[in-house]
């Protein structure tokens, strides 16, 4: 009589439709937005106060010639220093007050008092740069000798010493 035939086809559309409604389940927005923000994160990326940063910073620091200075160039301060006692100790006696420099700034002569070169190389040695110019105020160009000539005088001085010790 064909029921039974009908019944198997309404039970076989049923059955189709079930399946549909289970596929539906596999893409649940809810499932797929709980797993977004499970990724690990780097907890420092794009933090300013990252170690990393600071320590690329300091490494810089060494080469941009504002750091203290080389083992080498507070050598050369010191020979400087220990100089301008001599100087000081030969010229003093002779009227010299001090040395006169060329500038590299302006291109002009500076003047500058033993006491005054004494404090200008030592801040040199403490901070690594020298100190903005300040020459002497209203210096006679009389009382002031280059570095050239204060070494040549001291040399001088030296050889005669000796001459007089060979003697
Ligand atoms: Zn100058």
């Amino acid at each position: 009589m064909g029921v039974p035939g009908q019944g198997r086809a309404v039970g076989a559309g049923g059955t189709a439709d079930r399946d549909d409604r289970r596929g539906g389940t596999h893409t649940d927005p809810g499932d797929y937005r709980g797993g977004v923000h499970e990724e690990p994160i780097d907890p420092f990326a794009g933090d300013p106060a990252d170690p990393a940063n600071e320590l690329a910073e300091l490494d810089e620091a060494e080469d941009d010639g504002t750091g203290p200075l080389s083992t080498a160039e507070r050598e050369d301060v010191l020979e400087d220093l220990a100089d301008l006692e001599v100087y000081q100790a030969l010229l003093t006696p002779v009227g010299v007050r001090g040395l006169v420099i060329e500038c590299e700034d302006c291109h002009e002569p500076h003047y500058f008092d033993w006491d005054l070169l004494r404090g200008n190389l030592r801040h040199l040695i403490d901070s690594g740069r020298p100190r903005g110019h300040e020459p002497a105020y209203d210096p006679d160009p009389d009382h002031y000798v280059t570095w050239e000539y204060a070494r040549g005088y001291a040399d001088g001085v030296h050889d005669a010493l000796a001459d007089n010790a060979d003697e």
